[in-house]
């Protein structure tokens, strides 16, 4: 007993010290809490080395491409500065192109991706679109979707070389603002394991609204046409999993689940971005997205409406957190396919948000991808 509690002081001591050489064995649970938390430290600080940096390359290299919508030479340059990101960091970038007609033109994009070698070789996707919605709407596409591209930039380098539970796919999209087209094209591939793929996680839009949330399929399954085979999946663990993780690391501002709105239950999403194909194709799917599902946007209470900041409104009502007049407002606080969804738009009224939002969405992803069986049960 007392060779225990002294054991015990000499842990608290060495926790201190951040030394853990003492009571190997006899503490087993406290050392390896010590080390996650030394670990969860480190993770904070060197992916706040990358996140912002890798978000800021990207505003930069976007800055005259903002027309890269599906198809276009523009689209292609994007998908190579990805391709030479990640060949930078040593991985071999594999690129799927495919075919697709618009307007009854014959038109070509790819997606590309990169594996990281997990202990398990089941797979879990992390995916964002590259593609943008088109300069017509005013939009660079900086946070839909340069947002979760930056972050597939930033885990190609954290994640390279740690041992991860999991084999970790990082596949970029093109074509998504047309209809999903990549992601569709991806699930019916026979050369991608889908088989081997245990769960996907969709990053569209992670900054820029509000708060930060995370969500599952919806429990009534996605019109599923496009898939052969289809097999829908709507399980929640892997949104859970990752929302127990923002808790544990910002537990002021953790990643939320939206409330129960109407035709859509508590934490479920609608089938508009790429994690519909793979809810289609019997995958769960987590789907990180920023918005404010408080606001009672042009249609209710829905998360279209990303901010309630007067300056991206025109006239915005704080005490009913609506336009002051909804027939006659027009920008609704929604930033993505619109002019504000551009650097000279946001920084000067945001950056410190924007920053913070993309440093946890990194810290986040990277936490639960090196510890996936701590934080999902039953994997
Ligand atoms: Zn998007």
């Amino acid at each position: 007993m007392k060779n225990k509690l002294s054991c015990y002081l000499m842990v608290i001591k060495s926790c201190v010290l951040l030394s853990l050489t003492a009571c190997t064995g006899v503490t087993d649970q406290s050392a390896r809490d010590r080390i996650a938390e030394k670990e969860d430290l480190t993770s904070k600080n060197i992916t706040q080395q990358r996140a912002w940096p890798d978000l800021i390359n990207l505003a930069d290299f976007i800055e005259d491409k903002a027309d890269r919508t599906a198809g276009t030479q523009l689209e292609r340059q994007m998908a190579a500065w990805i391709a030479e990101q990640w060949t930078r960091q040593g991985h071999k970038v594999e690129h799927l192109p495919f075919n697709f007609e618009l307007e009854e033109q014959a038109l070509r994009s790819q997606n590309l991706y990169i594996d990281i070698q997990g202990q398990s070789d089941e797979i879990i996707v992390v995916g964002a679109h590259y593609d943008a919605v088109g300069i017509d709407t005013g939009s660079h596409g900086l946070i839909d979707n340069g947002s979760g591209v930056a972050a597939l930039i930033s885990l190609g380098e954290l994640l390279k070389d740690k041992t991860l539970p999991f084999t970790v796919r990082l596949l970029a999209f093109g074509a998504e603002e047309r209809g999903l087209l990549g992601a569709k094209n991806y699930v019916q591939r026979k050369d991608v394991k889908m088989h081997k793929t245990i769960g996907m996680i969709n990053l569209d839009t992670i900054i820029g609204g509000d708060k930060l949330y995370v969500h599952s399929a919806h429990s009534t399954p996605y019109t599923c046409d496009f898939v052969t085979e289809p097999t829908y999946a709507h399980g929640v663990k892997l949104r859970d999993a990752i929302k127990k993780v923002s808790v544990e690391l910002y537990p002021s501002s953790p990643h939320l689940l939206h409330p129960a709105v109407a035709g859509y239950p508590e934490g479920e999403t609608g089938s508009w971005s790429d994690h519909s194909p793979f809810a289609c194709s019997g995958i769960d799917i987590a789907y990180l997205e920023a918005t404010n599902f408080a606001i009672n946007g042009k249609n209710g209470f829905d998360g279209y409406s990303q901010v309630a900041d007067e300056k991206y409104w025109d006239c915005f009502d704080e005490n009913n957190s609506t336009a002051c007049n909804r027939e006659r407002e027009k920008a609704w606080g929604e930033i993505w396919h619109t002019k504000f969804d551009r650097r000279s738009a946001l920084f000067p009224h945001m950056q410190v948000r924007l920053q913070k939002q993309q440093e946890q969405n990194v810290h986040t992803l990277y936490v639960f991808l090196r510890n996936v069986p701590k934080y999902m049960e039953g994997k």
